[in-house]
């Protein structure tokens, strides 16, 4: 594997090796020297066009953790028109021998245009490109569940039977499309709970069951996962519920609909969270809430994900 470009290209057997091999990076995360060799003199550059906290963050952890040299480029601002500034960008990046990219773009399908532009050699990560989609963010929530649902028997282990409940955004969220593909593949049992505006027009082209109020779901279908997605106001174009009150009121996670979940279940949210209006304060600090664990379990998959992509790479040179 080249390029992680989409969590749709990965095999059952290609994510659950993934998922394994963070399992050991976890271990090293937990050593006393957090450091592994694997990427000594791999460049490796952070290309982030839009904003990000967590996930840069996380990379360049990950990413120093397996000793490469790491560049950041936030290139946030730039006037050029967006396909140009991508091509000129990338073009200076080959020449200065960038081994990977990782990007994060506004624009869907910037990562698949640089992957096959040809302007650049090096292995592409797909950081989160517009509205269409974020691989490690949805690697880093299966492994999440895997570890929170089976504990220390993960290896090995798909998500086969667990029923996740992917509840708000779901139309602007990049973080749902990339759940939806990996989940789909790992066997689980996906339901998306939105209001009607907030779901794709077409529900044909996607398996996942449809769910237009939060409350029935979660009495009728009693999920082991319940992932609240932000409120994507920065790609709204236009007025998708009434006020924020009302949207807090029918779909926001509080501490009633935590008292429905049952106790085995977990609470999830991507980050970064709007607390009172998709989940408030009581729920996203519960006990049940494993929003500071997938910030945690996200280094040791990204480790994971350029360790597959990079050390195959050379190993495959020195054959
Ligand atoms: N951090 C995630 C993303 O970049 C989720 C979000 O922003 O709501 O897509």
């Amino acid at each position: 594997m080249k390029n992680l470009l989409s969590a749709g290209q990965l095999s059952g057997a290609q994510a659950v090796e993934i998922l394994d091999i963070a399992e050991g990076m976890a271990d090293v995360n937990d050593r006393e020297i957090k450091k592994l060799p694997t990427l000594r003199g791999k460049t490796v550059v952070n290309l982030f066009f839009e904003d990000s906290t967590r996930t840069r963050i996380s990379f360049e952890l990950a990413e120093k953790r397996l000793s490469a040299d790491v560049i950041n480029f936030t290139a946030k601002g730039s006037s050029v028109s967006k396909g140009e500034s991508l091509k000129d960008t990338a073009q200076t990046l080959e020449a200065m021998g960038a081994d990977a990219v990782v990007i994060r773009h506004s624009a869907s399908g910037a990562a698949n245009v640089l992957a096959n532009s040809g302007w650049i050699n090096g292995s592409i990560i797909n950081a989160g490109d517009g509205t269409h989609e974020h691989p490690t963010q949805a690697l880093l929530d299966a492994y999440t569940m895997r570890k929170r649902i089976h504990g220390s028997a993960s290896m090995g282990k798909t998500l086969e039977g667990v029923k996740v409940a992917i509840v708000g955004d779901i139309l602007h969220s990049r973080v749902a499309r990339s759940n939806l593909l990996l989940l789909n593949t790992l066997g689980a049992d996906v339901h998306f709970v939105a209001p009607p505006t907030l779901l794709p027009s077409d529900s044909s082209n996607f398996d996942a069951k449809l769910h237009y109020s939060l409350d029935e779901m979660l009495l009728k279908e009693q999920p082991d996962v319940v992932m609240m997605l932000r409120i994507q106001t920065e790609r709204m174009n236009a007025s998708f519920f009434p006020t924020e009150r009302e949207y807090a009121r029918y779909w926001g996670f509080n501490a009633q609909r935590l008292g429905q979940l049952k106790k085995s279940a977990i609470l999830m949210h991507p980050g970064p969270m709007n607390r009172g209006l998709e989940i408030d304060a009581v729920s996203a600090d519960s006990a049940q809430s494993t929003v500071l664990e997938q910030v945690a379990n996200g280094v040791s998959v990204r480790m994971a994900v350029l360790y597959t992509l990079l050390s195959g790479e050379r190993n495959a040179n020195a054959s």
